[in-house]
Order: structure tokens, then sequence, then C-alpha cells
């Protein structure tokens, strides 16, 4: 058992995705099809940026992308999963055991303490101690249970955190990716989802950088922040961070 971190890998792409992207939309206006499967990359890759300026985003929806993600937590992999235009395959607590599980500790425990029967011990010392505890109830329950693999193991990880270490493979295509970006970027995002979704970002950019280039949080496409209220109120600071040059 052991505290880690997220690791995010972009396992596969559609290949050439800006290519795969302004074959599609070309067709839509081909009155012959001749050269349509062969684009050449650069001249795509301008004409995709086109393409998305004027709104004109369900080819977009032609390129794929797979990422392999690990040193998650079950809270982050929740969130994640309420996307619902994407695939997923997760390592299960049902077919795998987690006695030994690892786990994620929130940042901002580190420096804090927390106070108990007039005796102050470190918040991250306190957090850890608390998932070797759960580890040690959840191999007794487990073994209670007969330590009998799918059927023990699932009842004995209810006692399993939402700090669980989780691998999770997830297939979004690019228009969904965006939108993902865009709600998971914002300053308003919880910080360890809002984390992956920059590796994510990284990546996609590299992969298709005629879109995703452009993609920041929701506040760059709306010109400004639409929460109202609820505003981070750093909308410059999130154009200069977002802009590629
Ligand atoms: C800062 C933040 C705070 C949040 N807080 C909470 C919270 O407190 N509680 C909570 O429950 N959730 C919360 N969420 C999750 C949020 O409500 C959405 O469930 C999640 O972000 C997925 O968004 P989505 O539905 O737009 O996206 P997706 O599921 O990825 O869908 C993409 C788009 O497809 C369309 N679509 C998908 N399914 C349907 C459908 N069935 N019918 C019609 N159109 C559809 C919609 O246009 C949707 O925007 C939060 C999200 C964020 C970013």
């Amino acid at each position: 058992m052991k505290p880690v971190r997220p690791v995010v890998k972009l396992y596969r792409t559609t290949p050439d995705p800006e290519g795969t992207i302004a074959a599609a939309a070309k067709l839509c206006y081909a009155e012959s099809v001749e050269g349509l499967l062969e684009q050449d990359r650069a001249s795509a890759g301008k004409f995709v940026r086109k393409l998305f300026e004027l709104g004109h985003h369900s080819p977009i929806e032609h390129a794929s992308f797979t990422f392999y993600i690990e040193g998650v937590s079950r809270a982050m992999t929740h969130q994640l999963v309420r996307h619902r235009l994407a695939s997923y395959s997760q390592r299960s607590q049902r077919y795998v055991g987690h006695g030994d599980f690892d786990y994620v500790i929130p940042p901002r425990l580190e420096g804090k303490t927390v106070e108990m029967e007039g005796k102050s011990t470190d918040a991250v010392e306190y957090f850890r101690e608390t998932m070797e505890m759960l580890g040690e109830r959840y191999r007794r329950l487990n073994r209670a249970l007969g330590e009998a693999g799918e059927s023990s193991n699932e009842d004995a990880r209810y006692v399993l955190p939402n700090a669980c270490e989780t691998k999770i493979f997830v297939t979004m295509n690019a228009r969904e990716l965006i939108h993902f970006l865009e709600q998971r970027l914002c300053a308003r995002s919880q910080w360890e989802i809002r984390s992956v979704a920059e590796m994510m970002l990284a990546l996609a950019r590299k992969a298709c950088p005629s879109v995703f280039n452009y993609v920041g949080p929701k506040c760059i496409r709306h010109g400004g922040c639409p929460e109202g209220k609820m505003t981070c109120g750093r909308y410059k600071e999130m154009v200069e961070k977002y802009s590629v040059r």
C-alpha cells in the first residue's frame, strides 16, 4: 500500500485524425470523390481549424482518442464516468483483490494537522494510517467471507475508500473530448480530474493540434465565464495559460 500520482497515456488515436476529419467533412460537399481519401496533413489541419471556427463540429466525431489512466482515485473516476458519450473499461474491485490497495492523498493535506484528544497529528500521516487501517479491515473481512476471490472481494470492497487507486481505459471522440476538457479544465472543477484533464489536453494537442490547440476551459470558447456569481474571476489568466504560441 502506497500513495500514487496520476499517469495518463494516449494509448491509441485514429491514424491521421486531421486527415480523417477533413475527408469526412469534404465528402459532404464533394461532387467528385477523387483524391478525397488522400488528404495532405498540413492543409487538412488548416481545413479542420476553419471547420471548427464555423461551428461544423460533427465531422470532428470521426477522430477517436483512447487514454490509459492509472494512479487515480475512485473519487476521480466516479466523476469521469459521468461523461456519457465515452467508452470505459475499469479495473474491477470484484475480480481483483484490493488487500494492498494504493491510494491518492489530496495534496492540500500537506502541512495540515489533525487535532485529536489534545494531540496534534500530521494530516498526511493521519491519512496514511487511515488507509492502512482500512486495508487491514478489508483483508480481515475478506477472510471472514472465505477469501473466495470474486464473491468475497465484492462484499469486502464496501470498506474501500474513495482514495483507492484505480486504472481505467477511456475512449472519446474528439467532439466529446473537447466537451469533457471544457468542463473539467474549468478552475471550478475538482483538482484531481482537472489535473488528469490537463494531461489529456497536452497529449491531444500533440496528436491533433488543429483542434486541441484551441481548446481550454469553457470560458475560452464563451469569451468569458458563463458561471455568473460562481466565476473564478480568472478569465484573462486562463486565456494566457491555454494559448498556444
Ligand atoms: C464543476 C463541476 C461540478 C459538478 N458538480 C456535480 C454535482 O454536484 N452533482 C452531480 O450530479 N454532477 C456534478 N457534475 C457533473 C455534471 O453534472 C455532468 O454530469 C458531467 O459534467 C457530464 O456532463 P455532460 O452531461 O454535459 O456530458 P456528457 O455526458 O459527456 O454528454 C455530452 C453532451 O451530450 C449531450 N447528452 C448526453 N447525454 C444526454 C441525454 N441523455 N440527453 C440529452 N443530451 C445528452 C449533452 O449535450 C451533453 O452536454 C459537476 C461537473 C462539473 C464540471
